[in-house]
C-alpha cells in the first residue's frame, strides 16, 4: 500500500495555468490569425510538460515544440494528443519511432530524410517533415544555396511529406536587429527560390521575433520562454513584453528555527559568520532541487512579505536564511518564496539569472526533477 500515507515535499513549483492562458492571448493578438506553435521541450522549461500540454489543448493549441521524439512519446503515454515538431536533428536510428508516432522531425540531412521513407514505407503510413533552413543560427539547417536540391531530394520519396520550410534566430533578442533582419532577408529570398516546390507552411519566430520582427511572422511562429511568462532578454523593444505573466512560483517551508549567537559559523566551511546574535531559518531547499550552490550568501527569499538574505553555503537539500528582522512574526512552516511574489515583494527568475551570469531559461529549465510541479488557477 504505497499510497496509504501521502505526502507532500515541502519545495515545490507552482504553475499559474490562468497566467498560462493570459499569455496565450497576448501572443495570439500580436501575430493575428496565424498559428502558435508552443515550444514545451525540456520538460516545458522545467514547468512540466503534461501540464503545460494539457492546458495548451483546452485553449485550442495542438501542435507543440519538442526536442526529440523520447520526449513526444513520453507526451503521448500520458495521453497527449497533439502533432510534435520535433526540432532538434536526430539520427537515422530513431526514424522508425518518429514516423510510428506521428511525429513531425525537422529534417536537415539526406540520411535522416532516407531513412524517414524507409521507415514510412515499411509502416505503410507517410511522414510529414520540416525542412530546417541555416539562414545564419549556425547550429543546424541546410544551406540556403542547398534547399532546391534538398527539397527535390525529399519528394522523390512518395512517403515523405514536406510540411513546413523553417528557420531560426540566432539574435532576435538583441536590441540591435541588423543581423536578425539579415536572417529573415536570407529566408524570403530561400521561399522566394522555393516558389516552383511545395513548401508547406513557412515558420521562423521565436519569442523575441514574434515581439520585435513581425515580418517574421509567416504562417506560424514557436513561441516558448514567452508562453511562461518571462522575456526572451532585457532588450526587447516592444512594451507589450512588459504585458507577460510569470507562471512559475518557486515555493518552500520554514523547517527549523534557531538562535545563533554573534560569530557562528554557519554551514558547511563556515564561509558565514553571523555579525549579531541572529535568528536563523533553515529551508528544505539546495542544489538537489537545482537552486544553484553558487547562489551561495547572494540571494534573496521572501518571508512574511519582506526579502531575506540566504546565508552560508547552499547544501544539497537545505540552505539558510536569516530572519533576525522577523523575530516573533516567523515560524516553523511559514511559507517562503524564492521565485514568486509575497505581499508587495517579488523575486523573478530574471534576478537569479543576472546573478548567476545565465538567462531566466536556464533557472527555471534546472529546476530538479524532484521538486513536484503543481497545477493552480486563480480563476478556480
Ligand atoms: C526552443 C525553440 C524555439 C522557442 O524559442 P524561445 O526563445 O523560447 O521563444 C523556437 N524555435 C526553435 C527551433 C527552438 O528550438
Amino acid at each position: 500500500m504505497p499510497n496509504s500515507h501521502p505526502v507532500a515535499r515541502l519545495t515545490r513549483a507552482v504553475i499559474h495555468t490562468d497566467r498560462l492562458a493570459h499569455n496565450m492571448r497576448l501572443l495570439q493578438d500580436i501575430v493575428g490569425a496565424r498559428s502558435l506553435w508552443p515550444c514545451i521541450k525540456a520538460n516545458a522549461y522545467g514547468h512540466a510538460d503534461e501540464i503545460i500540454a494539457r492546458e495548451l489543448l483546452r485553449l485550442g493549441y495542438d501542435t507543440f515544440g519538442v526536442a526529440d521524439v523520447c520526449e513526444a512519446v513520453a507526451l503521448i503515454e500520458e495521453g497527449i494528443e497533439a502533432t510534435f515538431i520535433v526540432l532538434s536533428n536526430t539520427l537515422p536510428e530513431h526514424a522508425e519511432a518518429l514516423v510510428a508516432h506521428g511525429c513531425e522531425p525537422i529534417v536537415c540531412t539526406p540520411d535522416t530524410v532516407r531513412a524517414l521513407a524507409r521507415a514510412a514505407d515499411k509502416l505503410g503510413r507517410r511522414v510529414a517533415v520540416h525542412v530546417n533552413v541555416d539562414t545564419g543560427m549556425g547550429r543546424i539547417g541546410i544551406a540556403p544555396a542547398e534547399v532546391g536540391a534538398f527539397l527535390d531530394y525529399c519528394k522523390s520519396y512518395p512517403s515523405i511529406e514536406i510540411r513546413g520550410i523553417m528557420s531560426h534566430f540566432a539574435r532576435a533578442d538583441e536590441a540591435d536587429k541588423r543581423d536578425a533582419l539579415g536572417q529573415l532577408a536570407r529566408f524570403e529570398e530561400v521561399i522566394e527560390i522555393a516558389r516552383s516546390h511545395e513548401i508547406g507552411l513557412r515558420h521562423m519566430a521565436n519569442s523575441a521575433a514574434i515581439f520585435d520582427i513581425p515580418g517574421s511572422h509567416f504562417d506560424a511562429a514557436r513561441p516558448g520562454i514567452s508562453i511562461y511568462g518571462l522575456a526572451p532578454s532585457a532588450d526587447i523593444a516592444n512594451p507589450r513584453v512588459r504585458d507577460l505573466q510569470p507562471i512559475l512560483e518557486w515555493r518552500t517551508r520554514i523547517t527549523f528555527l534557531k538562535e545563533a549567537p554573534r560569530g557562528k559559523g554557519l554551514s558547511y566551511g563556515h564561509d558565514f559568520h553571523t555579525e549579531r546574535p541572529s535568528l536563523i531559518a533553515t529551508i528544505p531547499i539546495g542544489y538537489g532541487d537545482g537552486f544553484s550552490r553558487r547562489l551561495s550568501n547572494d540571494v534573496d527569499v521572501l518571508i512574511g512579505g519582506m526579502r531575506c538574505r540566504q546565508v552560508g553555503r547552499v547544501t544539497m537539500d537545505m540552505s539558510l536564511v536569516d530572519v533576525t528582522p522577523l523575530r516573533g512574526r516567523v515560524s516553523l512552516g511559514d511559507e517562503v518564496v524564492v521565485i514568486g511574489r509575497q505581499g508587495e515583494e517579488t523575486i523573478t527568475a530574471d534576478e537569479l539569472a543576472a546573478k548567476l551570469g545565465t538567462i531566466n531559461y536556464e533557472i527555471v529549465t534546472r529546476i530538479a526533477e524532484r521538486v513536484p510541479r503543481v497545477a493552480i488557477s486563480d480563476d478556480d
